[in-house]
């Protein structure tokens, strides 16, 4: 015997729990209840309930594990009057959620109720399709992509860590690219520089990332800064941004970085090769060493060989770069455990990771107790680019 679509909406109701939009709130505020939007993108688009995870009706089964994997967590689900989350309701019940409640009246319920709502920033059409590999991690989703589409990364250096960090930066949607270079391309950095290419040696390497990054997404504002940082630029400089990846070679500027990002509390996400071998870690102020906890003053001449003298396999900084490209992203997104605090290592040749731990230098002359206000009285002289050993390491 077939049912009508009534009876079957009346059966639904008498078999979940409603509540009106008061009642939701308070679950949404007092309970870490997750309130989930079960209609369309297009109604979506015209307003929703702040913080609702969206997903529409057709996929909640497919999707609800993933979204919300502990089944004793209260959930509030909304549609646009109060039919679909029922029936949306029965379906998290029959999963065995076993709080799940209806918004009775939906979303125009709420809005008439006088409670907060807002339009959601939202992706256009091509933007949905550009990042739909990263729309269907659940760590990431259409709020993560917002994020790294509205973050701000300043690249130190377009040369061998900077060049594989920007490019996947750019390819992963973080929407404003600052980049620090005042060199121009030599055919000599091609080997491992990929953001050049062979027709644009002699030019700037700013305007040369420029190129490869706008052809590769639209979405990403490149700003060019042509100049060489010193501490006369660098706090007006990276104020501008919300993360520093320092993809420099030289102490000097390492030095320089780590303490304009202590002074502006900006994190720095440290990356350096020699030969076969690069570490990579993350330092943010306050939550863990700086660089001058490990590294308090630069090794003296004679052990820190120019690159130039000491030479890199072409693929290391492709390795280590990414590796810094991908703390910026979670940082960003604000998942998972950046290298904070810790030190990872790469061996090429023996294809091997190490992790050491680092601890904060409480008598550090950057982070300690004694640090400066300004970087005026700091000298900053150039010794070489090798990696330094750590001290008792
Ligand atoms: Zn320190």
């Amino acid at each position: 015997m077939s049912t009508s679509y009534r009876t079957l909406l009346d059966q639904t109701k008498a078999a979940i729990q409603e509540v009106d939009p008061t009642a939701a709130d308070t679950l949404r505020l007092d309970t870490n209840a997750v309130v989930i939007d079960v209609r369309e993108q297009d109604e979506v688009d015209q307003g929703a309930i702040p913080g609702a995870v969206h997903i529409p009706r057709g996929y909640l089964e497919m999707r609800i594990e993933d979204a919300v994997p502990d089944r004793s967590r209260p959930i509030v689900l909304y549609c646009a009057g109060g039919v679909r989350s029922a029936f949306a309701a029965k379906a998290l019940q029959d999963l065995g959620y076993q709080e799940t409640v209806s918004l009775a009246g939906g979303f125009s319920a709420w809005k008439s109720a006088g409670l907060p709502w807002a339009i959601p920033q939202s992706l256009t059409a091509d933007q949905r399709r550009r990042y739909s590999r990263h729309l269907l991690i659940p760590e990431v989703g259409e709020a993560g992509q917002q994020k790294l589409l509205d973050a701000k990364v300043l690249l130190v250096g377009a040369g061998g860590l900077g060049s594989p960090a920007a490019y996947y930066l750019a390819a992963a949607g973080v929407g404003t690219l600052g980049i620090v270079d005042a060199d121009v391309v030599d055919d000599s950095n091609l080997q491992r520089q990929i953001i050049h290419a062979t027709d644009r040696v002699g030019m700037a390497k700013v305007e040369s990332a420029r190129i490869a990054i706008e052809a590769l997404n639209p979405d990403v504002n490149v700003i060019g800064h042509e100049t060489r940082l010193a501490k006369e630029n660098v706090l007006d400089i990276f104020a501008q941004y919300d993360i520093v990846l320092d993809g420099t070679d030289n102490f000097a500027t390492r030095y320089l970085i780590n303490d304009a990002c202590v002074l502006l509390d900006k994190p720095n996400i440290h990356g350096s090769i020699f030969r076969f071998e690069g570490q990579a870690t993350t330092f943010v102020a306050g939550q863990g060493p700086c660089y001058r906890c490990l590294f308090p003053t630069p090794p003296p001449p004679e052990l820190a060989p120019s690159c130039a003298e000491a030479g890199v396999l072409g693929l290391l900084p492709g390795t280590i770069g990414l590796i810094q490209a991908t703390e910026v992203v979670k940082l960003i997104l604000d998942i998972g455990e950046p290298l904070i605090g810790r030190l990872l290592t790469y061996d090429a040749l023996r294809t091997e990771f190490r992790t050491l731990r680092l601890s904060r230098d409480p008598t550090c002359p950057m982070c300690g107790s004694d640090a400066p206000s300004s970087l005026d009285a700091i000298e900053y002289s150039d010794v070489g680019c090798a990696i330094p050993a750590l001290t008792g390491a």
